[in-house]
């Protein structure tokens, strides 16, 4: 009895329809992960990530919606595609990354910005504003874009100052925003694949 309680809260909140929304995004074969771990093993990110990319495949398989979308693994991802080569069931995991990222920032505004959302959308809008990145307004805009707490963001910039002082101090951040000449081309890319991802 205590047991079939316990199933049917974990049952409770799970998506049974996410894998197809993951698959209809782009992320093909999830469901022939037999969690090896292979992609964990050689993927160059996984320190900084919150759930392995072999969790991740399994969270959606089971439908655990809200958490992957708040999960910051998929922002943390580098798409370097190293997973997607050695996986022996073929599983498309850096694409499964990608959808994910897609539906994230689609459902942003009612989730509200996980630190990686935040960082993804205040990096695509400096570039697609200036035409290449401008790290100080990054930091700032993506800090106070996430649904931290003021306080917490606050002290996360104040924690942050002396390394950005010292990328200063080393000519590594700008302390201007520069502009690119051919500003009007990245903008053009930026359009197209926003149309390519409408038309998916
Ligand atoms: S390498 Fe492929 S089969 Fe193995 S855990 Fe990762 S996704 Fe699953
Ligand atoms: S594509 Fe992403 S998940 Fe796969 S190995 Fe590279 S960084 Fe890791």
């Amino acid at each position: 009895m205590v047991e079939d309680s316990h199933n049917k809260a974990a049952i409770k909140g799970l998506d049974p329809e996410f894998k197809f929304e993951v698959i209809q995004a782009g992320g093909e074969g999830l469901s022939a992960c037999y969690q090896c771990g292979t992609c964990t093993g050689g993927c160059p990110s996984v320190e900084d990530m919150d759930y392995t990319p072999r969790q991740i495949i399994r969270m959606v398989a089971f439908g655990m919606r809200e958490k992957v979308l708040n999960a910051t693994t998929p922002f943390i991802c580098a798409s370097c595609y190293l997973c997607q080569m050695r996986c022996p069931r073929d599983v498309k995991i850096t694409d499964v990354m990608a959808a994910i990222k897609s539906i994230s920032i689609k459902y942003s505004n009612s989730s509200g910005n996980t630190k990686g959302q935040a960082f993804y959308t205040s990096f695509n809008e400096i570039v697609y504003n200036l035409g290449r990145l401008f790290e100080p307004m990054l930091m700032l805009k993506a800090t106070f874009r996430s649904k931290e707490s003021f306080g917490n963001k606050i002290k996360y910039l104040i924690k942050s100052a002396p390394l950005g002082i010292e990328f200063i101090k080393h000519r590594k951040f700008p302390l201007k925003p520069q502009k690119v000449e051919s500003i009007e081309e990245v903008r053009k890319i930026y359009e197209n694949v926003r149309r390519m991802e409408a038309e998916k």
